[in-house]
């Protein structure tokens, strides 16, 4: 038996939550990340009962030379997990919402479907992402865009506290307020949307909350015959209306018996819109991309918070996927030809979607860079595509090229470390987001104990 074997089996017997290693029989299935095509294979699996079972882990993970590194679902998951203790957070179940403070605070379990059932009839709206099962702290440590995004800016500028466990293995409460506390002050800064690079284990979050009263929105899916068409109409909207959120794009659906007979292998475009407001503001908007061509399907409706996640129907089971994200610097209709024709390009070797969200509005607001790593984005719009990795004929490098092409040809500069796919925070900060990142995980993790899933370089 290995020194750090006989030091886990040591801390797992202190525990109340439990331990798996890699010979006991629910290691695999714990292993596990919600992207199954990323092999990971963690010295351990922790799931940590309470704060001071993860105290434990910490310090035990660093008096044994392993790492740690936190991953709720492993929807981020990038691979390697050699020496590491991979914790999952799942008993952190609280969620609360104080509708006078407008705050809403969740343990490091919770998914945003959770989250935004408890702000059901508050008349206030978090900064969720499009899917229920991404966590919301893993969602708001790496920037977060919501479809609120437009209107209130991005998840982790949202951030009010965070809780943590350092490597030290003291409890931390950060919340930048604090004046005596100029480390925590950098630790809150690199937690808005630098969280990758591994500061501690989150405990809990606070999350600033904003009125929405009424919510109007949904998709809208239009024949590929017509994307050119619909696709420049809904980015010229997005344009006009700075704080209206949407999502542009394009799918291929595979010719896979689970798929709905009308779309089975059909190619199509895409439009989500959400608009914070009345439905006949919101059919207003709507209407303009319905002006340009007949929907095959049509869902705007009114809607509540708590079914927020029903206008993107996004998939939720954990499947095999390949992603990229870059951000683009043009949005005008001779780009959106060149959209559609890379897309088309890729679904021949098996692309399966690819979305645009317009930024602008306040992500695109500088005040505040003080206050959050990410951030103003300046870019017209953020692309994310993937690669579903089943069925015939896929090729995750051929059918993911002609978009990274056109990445390059229409570079935005910076961007949103949870839009931009696998790949270093050099990817969306400037160099001295950078180095300030680099120096605050040298200050709180000067052994490198805590690996997020992304490098602060490449
Ligand atoms: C289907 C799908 C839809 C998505 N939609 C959006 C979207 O609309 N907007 C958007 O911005 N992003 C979106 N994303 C990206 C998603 O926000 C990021 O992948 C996010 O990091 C996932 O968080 P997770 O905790 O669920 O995943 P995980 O892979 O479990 O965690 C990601 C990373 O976050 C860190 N982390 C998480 N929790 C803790 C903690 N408690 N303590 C310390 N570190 C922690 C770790 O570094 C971890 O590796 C989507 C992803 C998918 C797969």
């Amino acid at each position: 038996m290995t020194d750090a074997t006989t030091a886990l089996e040591a801390l797992r017997s202190r525990l109340t939550g439990r331990l798996l290693l890699p010979d006991d029989a629910d290691y695999d299935a714990a292993r596990s990340p919600w992207n199954l095509a990323v092999e990971q294979r963690p010295a351990a699996v922790a799931f940590p009962a309470d704060v001071a079972d993860v105290q434990a882990i910490v310090l035990a993970a660093a008096e044994a030379g392993l790492g740690v590194t936190t991953q709720p679902n492993g929807h981020g998951a990038a691979g390697d997990l050699d020496g590491v203790v991979l914790v999952r957070p799942t008993a952190f179940d609280e969620v609360s919402v104080d509708v006078p403070a407008r705050v809403l605070r969740v343990g490091a379990g919770v998914n945003w479907g959770a989250a935004l059932q408890a702000l059901e009839g508050s008349g206030l709206i978090g900064l969720a992402g499009s899917n229920p099962e991404v966590n919301v702290v893993g969602l708001a440590i790496n920037g977060g865009h919501s479809m609120f995004s437009r209107l209130h800016g991005l998840t982790a500028r949202s951030i009010a506290a965070l809780e943590l466990v350092d490597a030290s293995g003291a409890v931390r409460r950060v919340t930048g307020l604090d004046d005596d506390d100029e480390q925590g002050r950098e630790l809150i800064w690199a937690l808005r949307g630098g969280g990758a690079a591994g500061f501690g284990v989150i405990t809990a979050i606070e999350l600033e909350l904003f009125p929405g009263e009424a919510l109007f929105g949904g998709g809208l899916v239009f024949d590929a015959e017509h994307a050119k068409l619909v696709i420049a109409a809904a980015l010229a909207l997005g344009r006009d209306v700075p704080d209206l959120g949407l999502d542009v794009g394009m799918m291929q659906f595979p010719d896979l018996p689970v798929m709905p007979p009308h779309l089975r292998g059909r190619t199509v475009a895409t439009v989500s819109l959400v608009h914070v407001g009345d439905e006949a503001t919101g059919r207003g908007y709507a209407d303009r991309v319905l002006a340009v061509a007949e929907p095959i399907a049509n869902a705007l409706t009114p809607f509540t918070i708590g079914e927020l996640a029903a206008v993107a129907a996004e998939p939720t089971d954990p499947m095999p996927t390949a992603d990229f994200g870059a951000s683009l610097g043009s949005d005008d209709d001779a780009f959106v030809a060149e959209f559609v024709e890379a897309f088309l390009a890729g679904a021949s070797h098996g692309l399966t979607r690819a979305g645009m969200r317009p930024v602008g509005g306040a992500t695109a607001d500088a005040l505040g860079a003080d206050l959050a790593a990410v951030g103003a984005v300046s870019a017209p719009l953020v692309l994310n595509t993937g690669v579903l990795l089943a069925g015939p004929g896929v090729d995750p490098e051929a059918a993911l090229q002609p978009l990274r092409d056109l990445a390059a040809r229409h570079p935005g500069g910076g961007g949103i470390p949870s839009m931009l796919g696998p790949g270093p925070l050099a990817l969306a900060y400037r160099p001295e987001a950078l180095e300030r990142l680099a120096a605050v995980k040298g200050s709180v993790d000067p052994g490198g104990l805590f690996r997020g899933n992304r490098a602060i370089s490449g």
